[in-house]
């Protein structure tokens, strides 16, 4: 059954995205969420839906570039040829365009949607190797604040279910010790901490200091403690705590996961479309690195509905993602007052319910 794509529609959004507690890492505060919702229409005229979730701190696109490129670059490779199946057609938009993932992204996640909705079917219905999973844990960060306010936070996500808190750590003038200690004083032993640096230690000797002073909070896991350009520091990190370290800016593609793979540099691996340039590539991804022995967790820049529902069907198709033990970056729901897509994803006590319909099971509201 071939796949022609009749029309490919990149609309630019700015999604109001809460303010108070807004994420701040090494790489800056998340203030806006300004991103591109792809609507892909089929010669049989169904449709397949889309997010690119751009910043520039974390791929180096903005919604305008990833629109532009997509319109002038990637719809031309697409419009009025017959694929296969997505994979096909994603290996032509790599040929044609170096980098730029979330752009990629959009369109493969939105070909996705498309191929199994033309069928008839869910996706995870295509990818599964477990019954999906039905409620999917997660996992809350915490931006860069005093301790004070990282209580605050912690507090409010513990209340809604979270049990699963991420501390963004390594910003200069915060006192991360004092933070995880206030968080374990005022909620005990409980919450599974991890912590994420976003690269903000910029040698292994600095990440195995900041590492070893949060030991006594009892970490579940340590995020790119690296910067992501040096993927045999945090092979020598990994070497040196007794953290399990998650490998997230260091491990985009799939190339660069071999060598991971080949240092041994992580034991768990974050994934998710846009980062990965394509649904078709993290599948892949997650399949190899559990071949190998390392656990997955879906990571995010922070997407909202739209973009979470591919990321909430592979987390709960494979059994590369342990969901129970290692919550996913599922957060729409704490940073967007309201869903972008009918039927709204279901948040409840700290988990996402997996959508059960067509495709990936959603569609954008785009009146
Ligand atoms: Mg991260």
């Amino acid at each position: 059954m071939s796949l022609t794509i009749r029309s490919i529609e990149a609309r630019v959004l700015d999604h109001p995205v809460r303010q108070a507690g807004a994420i701040i890492s090494a790489l800056g505060r998340h203030h806006a969420s300004r991103y591109v919702t792809v609507v892909l229409t089929a010669n049989d005229g169904t449709r397949g839906y889309g997010q690119a979730a751009t910043t520039t701190t974390w791929s180096g696109e903005t919604a305008e570039t990833a629109a532009t490129l997509i319109e002038t670059c990637l719809a031309p490779e697409l419009l009025g040829r017959g694929f296969s199946e997505p994979a096909e057609a994603l290996a032509s938009l790599d040929r044609t365009l170096h980098g730029n993932p979330f752009a990629k992204a959009a369109i493969d996640v939105a070909l996705w949607d498309l191929w199994s909705r033309s069928r008839g079917v869910a996706v995870s219905e295509l990818i599964a190797d477990r019954d999906p999973v039905a409620w999917i844990p997660t996992r809350a960060s915490i931006g860069c604040y005093p301790p004070e306010e990282t209580v605050r936070l912690a507090v409010e996500f513990w209340n809604r279910g979270v049990r699963t808190l991420k501390f963004k750590t390594g910003v200069p003038g915060i006192d991360d010790v004092a933070r995880l200690q206030a968080v374990r004083d005022r909620l005990g032993p409980e919450p599974v901490f991890t912590i994420d640096a976003n690269g903000g230690y910029p040698t292994a000797d600095h990440a195995v200091r900041a590492i070893d002073s949060l030991l006594p909070f009892n970490l579940a896991l340590a995020e790119q403690p690296t910067p992501r350009d040096r993927l045999t520091l945090l092979a020598q990190v990994r070497k040196r705590v007794p953290v399990p370290i998650l490998a997230d800016e260091s491990v985009f593609t799939p190339d660069e996961l071999d060598e991971a793979l080949e240092l041994d540099a992580f034991d768990v691996l974050s994934i998710y479309p846009g980062k990965n340039g394509g649904f078709t590539h993290s599948l892949a991804m997650a399949r190899r690195a559990h071949a190998a022995g390392k656990a997955c967790t879906i990571g995010s820049n922070l997407e909202t509905d739209l973009g979470q529902a591919a990321m909430i069907c592979m987390a709960a198709s494979l059994e590369a993602f342990p969901v129970e033990r290692l919550a996913c970056d599922l957060m729409a729901a704490l940073f967007y007052d309201r869903s972008d897509v009918r039927p709204a994803i279901e948040f409840r006590n700290g988990k996402v319910k997996t959508p059960t319909g067509m495709g990936f099971g959603v569609a954008p509201i785009l009146d």
